[in-house]
């Protein structure tokens, strides 16, 4: 992969609004439920969050944030790792799953219930649906 490509990918990577996360807002906005995107004022800002209810919601790329057991990427590892730079590809998913998990337990000490839905998990949505109203009517 080139340097040109790569920054293209990442780029593309930092990019909010990415579609899981839309179909994710939209289950939220249909069910009634309030809330506020890319909160910079909490840790990772999280894709949907609310202060008051002290709840947030972070959409998770299966790739980029490494998911385990995941059927999409074969449990994270191997399948879509670029062959080329495998290595850089591996470091930066772990950067970022020590990244989540950082930003997880900074949100858990602030008192804050988090929710981590996998982009793969969006396809069930009753089970999303059940998920987020245990989050939201806690
Ligand atoms: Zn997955």
């Amino acid at each position: 992969v080139s340097t040109k490509v790569r920054s293209a990918m990442m780029r593309a990577v930092r990019q909010k609004h990415t579609k899981p996360e839309l179909e994710l807002r939209q289950i939220l906005w249909r069910s009634g439920i309030r809330y506020r995107v890319n909160n910079k004022s909490l840790p990772g800002s999280p894709d949907v969050s609310n202060m008051t209810r002290r709840w947030a919601i972070f959409v998770n790329g299966c790739f980029w944030h490494g998911h385990k057991n995941c059927l999409k990427t074969k449990g994270g590892k191997g399948s879509r790792i670029p062959a080329a730079n495998s290595s850089f590809w591996q470091r930066k998913i772990l950067n970022n799953r020590l990244r989540d998990a950082r930003n997880c337990f900074k949100l858990r000490s602030l008192g804050y219930d988090v929710l981590i839905i996998w982009e793969c998990q969006l396809k069930a949505k009753e089970s999303v649906i059940a998920r987020l109203n245990t989050l939201v009517n806690k």
